[in-house]
């Protein structure tokens, strides 16, 4: 990946990878480990305690936002909808009756995107009465579906609600019709209110909506405004994406082809920074917690994030669908990336795995250590109980690094903590607890 140190990250947005989503990166991956690795983990017995989850992608939009870096397809009819989710269940046919995933209950279910909201209520009816059939989710601790504003009408919203979810996500990202329109989005302004003002009388125990600083066009005035229409809303979770440019993105491709399609540039790191620290000072003030580097939940008591906690403390997750990643016994999986070779090895009653990696414990250790601390704190005394390893000494220098720098709080034996400013550049502060031979490689 760039490592985006903090001297890059006082500069300008430049095209290159800054979320660190897990460890060590996608690019280390091989296809090589997929029979030596990969399915022997989904043949292994899982280790006792270990909570499962799956993971649904439905890779389909209405548009491709400029700044999309998802697999994600904008021109399949609903005949080729349908053949999709029919392998999707097939492959949770599959999966199902592997050793690592047999017989086990659920603790988490996402449906994630692409977007899983362009389904019709029928095709989604039909899909998840197919998986729960195999596998009953009633007892998930948690069930996501993220969603675009404009593909929501009552009906289906009833029907998202009347599957189980439990975490619905409005992906809203700006309240400005101009600024949606110039980032590429799908929907429009008014959508957002109609669909959160229904969702709110289903009684979904927790909406949650996205936003992201510094899609083009944006300002300090119209941040501000972004702002206030979310507190107005009160959503029981708010998350904030900084604008980043990963490789595949519309925009990085016209910036390097110096097309210059897109005149107004995206906002420069600082300014990011400071949108997304004024949205989380408006939403302390109004009483929220922020809980990571880019959530505040208004009552922390009753407000969770199942699946992203889960994983970060290494849970067992299968992905379902094309590109989909997944972590099981220890392993990192993912499916293949194109529709054809994903539904063709699943036609084949194949596994459609592409690539694999089997992380060694001390990776485990660093995946879990940097993950965790995006959520601004982390304990050493879960990393000494898990993997017998004291943090404060064996990242006696990184740690210093930050210290020196102003973004730790607190370092000692119950906690090591991240200041706002750290909290608010936390992926740029990942890689130099990488091993050496995963510092400066390319991420995904
Ligand atoms: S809605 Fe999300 S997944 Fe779909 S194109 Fe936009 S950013 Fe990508």
């Amino acid at each position: 990946m760039v490592d985006r140190t903090s001297s890059t990250l006082d500069a300008q947005t430049e095209v290159g990878s800054y979320f660190v989503a897990t460890y060590p990166p996608f690019s280390a991956w091989t296809t090589a480990a997929v029979e030596r690795d990969g399915k022997v983990a989904l043949q292994t017995a899982p280790a006792p305690g270990v909570p499962l989850g799956v993971y649904l992608h439905i890779p389909f939009c209405r548009k491709r936002c400029h700044f999309c870096y998802f697999r994600v397809y904008t021109d399949k009819n609903a005949q080729e909808v349908g053949e999709y989710l029919d392998v999707l269940a097939h492959e949770w046919e599959l999966c199902s009756q592997l050793p690592a995933v047999k017989g086990r209950p659920l603790n988490f279910v996402y449906f994630g995107g692409g977007t899983p909201s362009f389904l019709s209520t029928k095709q989604l009816e039909g899909l998840v009465g197919r998986l729960s059939a195999l596998t009953p989710w009633k007892n998930a601790e948690e069930v996501t579906f993220e969603c675009e504003p404009g593909t929501l009408t009552e009906a289906k919203l009833s029907a998202i609600r009347g599957i189980g979810v439990t975490r619905l996500s409005l992906g809203v990202e700006n309240f400005n019709d101009e600024i949606l329109d110039l980032n590429g989005r799908a929907h429009r302004s008014p959508e957002i209110g109609r669909a959160y003002a229904f969702a709110r009388t289903l009684q979904f125990p927790q909406i949650n909506i996205d936003l992201i600083a510094g899609m083009l066009g944006e300002t300090d005035e119209n941040w501000r405004s972004c702002i206030d229409q979310t507190l107005a809303l009160e959503p029981d979770s708010v998350t904030i994406y900084q604008m980043e440019l990963p490789f595949n993105t519309t925009i990085s491709g016209n910036l390097l082809q110096g097309t210059g399609r897109f005149a107004q540039p995206v906002a420069d790191w600082p300014t990011k920074r400071r949108w997304v620290n004024e949205a989380f000072e408006a939403l302390e003030a109004a009483g929220y917690h922020v809980g990571s580097a880019y959530t505040a939940v208004k009552d922390k008591s009753l407000t969770r994030f199942v699946y992203r906690d889960r994983l970060w403390q290494g849970a067992d997750m299968v992905g379902l669908g094309v590109a989909s990643f997944g972590h099981v016994n220890g392993v990192h999986i993912q499916n293949f990336d194109t529709w054809e070779t994903y539904s063709a090895a699943v036609r084949r009653d194949e596994i459609p795995l592409n690539r694999a990696y089997r992380p060694t414990d001390e990776e485990r250790f660093i995946r879990e250590f940097i993950l965790q601390l995006k959520l601004g704190s982390i304990a050493p005394s879960y990393f000494s109980e898990k993997y017998g390893v004291n943090v404060l000494d064996r990242f006696r220098e990184q740690l210093d690094s930050l210290r020196t720098a102003g973004y730790l709080n607190a370092v000692n034996d119950e906690i090591v903590s991240l200041t706002r400013e750290g909290l608010l550049r936390v992926d740029a502060l990942l890689p130099r607890f990488f091993l050496p031979q995963h510092a400066g490689i390319r991420y995904t």
